[in-house]
């Protein structure tokens, strides 16, 4: 007869204090409440005023492009994908064309964009299975996007948001993990739970905007050496612990 594992209450005790760790803020005893829903309100007010109709600035005429173009943007700008994925659109216009390529065939094209090898094998990948399995068209859900190699939630969510505007989650790049620990709407430490913890605390149709928003205002402002916190539109509503000016008290956990 199978016996039941028990745990330990050593062992109990430091996974309850681990998942505590990482567990969203809970509200404080001065009754400051990173997700109370008036100051998750009041952060997305301001980013609308701030930044109205952004999008992704990756450039692209169809979801295989905008596919592509994403999995080249891993670890690297948008501006230098966006300098490539012209001519390489142009020379191989269709995933058929790219799923006739071998991984070296490619790596030419896309090396200005680094670890061109990876990319190379995940790009033409995806073109085989696209072809191969999906009648040459990119898939618009998640499950069937997450088989195609070289695409994680990150991609799969860009193009489901992007292209098909459907918000089935939230793109955590490195500026939405950075800026969700500053504004205290995180303290997931992996990019699976800083979505699940984002999902929780926005409204579902503010989840395709939200990242775009927060790309930008990484780029602009909330940059990850010396934040123009200054300048910063959220600046009284951010406790973050290395803000560079603040009118409000920091707190020393919110942080990347
Ligand atoms: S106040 Fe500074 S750290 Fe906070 S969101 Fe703005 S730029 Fe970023």
């Amino acid at each position: 007869m199978p016996v039941a594992q028990t745990r330990t209450p050593k062992r109990q005790a430091k996974k309850t204090a681990k998942a505590a760790k990482a567990a969203p803020s809970k509200p404080k005893k001065n009754g400051y409440d990173p997700l109370a829903p008036e100051r998750v309100r009041e952060i997305l007010k301001r980013l609308d005023q701030r930044y109205p109709a952004v999008t992704c600035a990756l450039h692209h005429k169809s979801a295989w492009e905008l596919l592509v173009a994403t999995i080249l943007s891993a670890q690297c700008t948008d501006a230098t994908v966006n300098k490539v994925t012209p001519e390489l659109f142009r020379k191989y216009p269709t995933p058929q064309a790219m799923a006739a390529l071998s991984p070296e065939e490619l790596e030419p094209d896309i090396r200005s964009t680094g670890f061109f090898r990876n990319k190379a094998k995940s790009v033409v990948g995806a073109a085989k299975t696209v072809t191969g399995d999906f009648q040459g068209k990119v898939p618009d859900e998640m499950d069937q996007l997450l088989h195609l190699p070289g695409v994680a939630r990150k991609t799969a969510n860009v193009v489901l948001g992007t292209w098909f505007h459907k918000a089935v989650g939230v793109v955590v790049d490195t500026h939405v993990d950075r800026i969700s620990h500053r504004l205290e709407l995180t303290r997931s430490k992996d990019a699976k739970n800083i979505e699940q913890d984002l999902m929780k605390v926005l409204p579902q149709n503010k989840w395709i905007e939200f990242s775009h928003q927060i790309i930008h205002h990484g780029r602009a402002l909330c940059i990850a050496r010396k934040p123009k916190c200054a300048e910063c539109p959220l600046e009284n509503l951010c406790h973050a612990a290395d803000k560079t000016w603040s009118s409000v008290e920091v707190h020393k956990t919110a942080r990347a």
